[in-house]
């Protein structure tokens, strides 16, 4: 991949962030449970028929490839959230854009009183991943460019029909509660549910379901992944001629020495710590001594670990700056808890995942499936047929870390699980040409509806059986008492709203050209 220093940071970086959600590879033991498919009812039925309706599918696969084209990088998805939200204002819902002061987050209401369920939907591309749709080889559309390598584009467009459904069911069948649609940006950074819980967006709800893209049609429960703090380390010293350095002062000394600092220390942080960084900017030329340099630093442990971790890396920066005379200063981006998802909400949708079962395969989807293991050395399964059995994470099992996802701080507000969405390529990399391929085109649109027959099947449930409701509102009281919600934000933070600003006004007139159609959103010169 053509990537430059910045791109590659954020790549790099991003690469580890979800792993703990839907990567084959886990460091911690994963169990399976048995569940029985739900009984289906009237008001299910009435439900699954409304999408089971072509127009849906041929409707919600066109916006997803749409937003699959747009492939806009975490806090600059305007085209992203502007499809998005226009089809949730037409179809009854209010909308309030740019809430927890980012100018591409918001939330979508419709109906009123209690019980309150949610969806929640992410929109965010990844550096350096352009790449053709349905091409099971590489072959980018826009080289250099962002491509949906982790499958955020189906999303909403998953979100979104389960939300309309479900409202049609409550007003055909008079069902008292309120609907909330949640766009949360920049997952690949983590950042914003961390700003939107901390204005405590996710208070005053019952439940609220995610989804994700993938090859599984599937969900989890039970704590996983490491808590984090990402955090950008500047320092400002004083240039000079390099070859008559005496007055300077570097700051690209100052990132070195706080790097070997922090690869000292890492020996002695407990084994479930991870610790990475890049340097984001470091001079220009070897003449010049540099007076400014930024390194950025990904601080990953448990909850109960992860501050302490994160005070003695600000110390190896404190120590360089005095070694090397230089300023410094950070700036924290953002900071999330570990991973909980309880079992009685997972119990709930992997009945409805048994209920609603696969999409049926057509043979050109097997064989591109199929084309695409080859090129990947993968064995060529083809897609799967069959849903998978509900997983959890042994918590007897002993933790040796692993990634982080912001979602952790909506899960200490409410009650909250993910969903897959089936479509892509077994066998396919994340974050990867491979992933971006297997996200667009007609078995992930099949996909979208399936994830949404879950989504609504599952928050139907909780709305008109009290008993199922109570069980995942005392699981989550019990975790909530036990774990109580904190931000580990530092007071004042505000989010990066400008973070991928400039990479996507680099690219986003390269990739116009390529942009798919969608009504109400052609481009104006
Ligand atoms: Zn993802």
């Amino acid at each position: 991949m053509n990537l430059n220093a910045v791109n590659r940071c954020i790549a790099v970086t991003a690469t580890i962030l979800l792993a703990v959600v839907f990567s084959p590879v886990s460091t911690v033991a994963q169990r399976y449970v048995d569940v029985e498919p739900a009984a289906e009812y009237r008001e299910k039925g009435f439900v699954l028929d409304w999408l089971s309706n072509p127009d849906v599918q041929e409707k919600y696969g066109m916006m997803s490839d749409a937003i699959w084209s747009y492939a806009e990088l975490g806090m600059q998805e305007f085209r992203s959230m502007k499809i998005l939200t226009d089809d949730l204002e037409q179809n009854g819902f209010q909308v309030e854009r740019g809430v927890s002061g980012m100018p591409t987050a918001f939330v979508a209401t419709w109906g009123s009183g209690r019980p309150v369920v949610g969806l929640m939907a992410e929109y965010d591309a990844l550096p350096g991943l352009s790449q053709q749709g349905d091409v099971p080889h590489q072959q980018p559309l826009v080289p250099g460019a962002p491509g949906h390598g982790c499958g955020h584009n189906q999303q909403g467009p998953a979100v979104i029909p389960a939300a309309v459904a479900l409202k049609a069911a409550m007003e055909e069948f008079g069902i008292q509660g309120t609907i909330k649609v949640f766009g949360g940006p920049a997952e690949e950074t983590l950042i914003s549910r961390v700003y939107m819980a901390r204005d405590h967006l996710f208070d005053d709800l019952d439940a609220v379901l995610a989804n994700h893209g993938g090859s599984r049609l599937g969900t989890r429960y039970g704590v996983s992944g490491n808590a984090i703090f990402s955090t950008v380390f500047t320092f400002t010293g004083r240039t000079a001629h390099a070859a008559s350095p005496w007055t300077a002062r570097s700051a690209q000394d100052a990132v070195e020495i706080m790097n070997v600092a922090a690869n000292y220390l890492r020996e002695h942080l407990f084994y479930t710590n991870r610790l990475h960084y890049v340097i984001v900017d470091a001079g220009e030329a070897p003449n010049v001594v540099p007076d400014h340099a930024s390194v950025w630093y990904f601080t990953r442990n448990t909850d109960d670990r992860v501050e302490e971790m994160h005070e003695k890396v600000i110390n190896c920066a404190r120590a360089a700056a005095l070694a090397t005379g230089t300023e410094m200063s950070y700036r924290v981006l953002s900071a999330a808890h570990q991973s909980r998802a309880p079992k009685s909400l997972a119990v709930l949708a992997q009945r409805n995942i048994e209920l609603v079962g696969m999409p049926a395969w057509t043979e050109e989807e097997q064989a591109f499936a199929r084309e695409m293991q080859r090129e990947l050395g993968e064995e060529e399964t083809g897609l799967p047929t069959e849903v998978e059995r509900l997983r959890y994470w042994d918590p007897e099992t002993t933790f040796t870390g692993g990634g982080s996802s912001d979602i952790a701080e909506l899960q200490m507000q409410t009650a909250n699980i993910t969903v897959g969405i089936p479509g892509a390529v077994p066998g396919d990399v994340g974050h990867h040409w491979s992933r971006t391929a297997g996200n667009f085109g007609s078995a992930t649109h099949k996909g979208i509806v399936t994830n949404a027959k879950v989504l609504a099947a599952t928050l139907l449930d909780l709305l008109t059986m009290p008993e199922e409701l109570q069980l995942v509102r005392d699981e989550f009281e019990t975790q909530a008492a036990e774990h109580p919600y904190r931000t580990f934000l530092p007071e004042g933070t505000e989010p990066p709203i400008d973070l991928n600003k400039e990479l996507m006004e680099k690219w986003r007139p390269l990739m116009e050209a390529t942009y798919l159609p969608y009504p109400g959103m052609e481009i104006e010169h």
